[in-house]
């Protein structure tokens, strides 16, 4: 996981938009200071200012918040399950992004970049899978845990999400034209080239 640059799913309350990046308090060394350069980081520098947030939005430089805080589709996740974030990310970890609704009568979650669990939430329990682009597919592949399991039992809902992410990681392939890694079925079949690079040959953009 990046440690600099644009803070996924934490929306400025002030602007709207989805574009900040952490606050880094202390001495910051090379690699801070070069991403600070290219606008990954804000440097706060040694003394801790106390009404400085985590966050800084690019858009508009309003400061709040924290990187450690929930996001809003995680505070929808733990809403649905009616638990607390702090039982979400002690059972299956942080980073969770809305990217379906009602597939299979559930709500899924997405984790890991490019996505590696999948999560697929419904009254009182919920589904834990690798992250395939089908949600429907990841239903049959996955284990269901109530929500009793989240709360009593959170390691064998990390132990699950462990091994689906270790599998998924395990099928990612190198795409040589852009170096980072991606799953399977994002190889158009084109000289090993991902689909995002494909496109980007051909004109397309995104
Ligand atoms: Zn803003
Ligand atoms: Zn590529």
């Amino acid at each position: 996981m990046d440690e600099f640059g644009v803070v996924r799913g934490q929306v400025c309350p002030q602007c709207g938009i989805e574009d900040a990046v952490p606050v880094a308090v202390g001495m910051p060394d090379a690699e801070l200071a070069r991403a600070a350069d290219r606008g990954l980081a804000v440097i706060a520098g040694c003394v801790v200012v106390d009404d400085r947030g985590g966050l800084h939005c690019r858009a508009c430089s309003h400061e709040w918040g924290s990187v450690d805080d929930p996001t809003a589709d995680e505070l929808i996740l733990a809403a649905l399950l009616a638990v607390g974030h702090d039982d979400v990310v002690q059972a299956i970890g942080p980073g969770w992004r809305q990217v379906g609704d009602d597939v299979v009568g559930l709500t899924w979650f997405v984790s890991g970049e490019p996505a590696q669990v999948a999560v697929g939430v419904g009254a009182g329990a919920l589904v834990i899978g690798p992250a395939r682009e089908d949600l429907a597919v990841v239903e049959d592949e996955g284990r269901t845990f109530s929500r009793d399991d989240l709360l009593c039992s959170p390691e064998w809902l990390a132990a699950a999400a462990d091994e689906f992410a270790r599998a998924r990681r395990r099928s990612f392939r190198w795409c040589p034209t852009c170096r980072r890694p991606h799953p399977p079925e994002e190889f158009a079949g084109y000289r090993g080239v991902c689909v995002d690079c494909v496109r980007r040959h051909h004109g397309l953009g995104r």
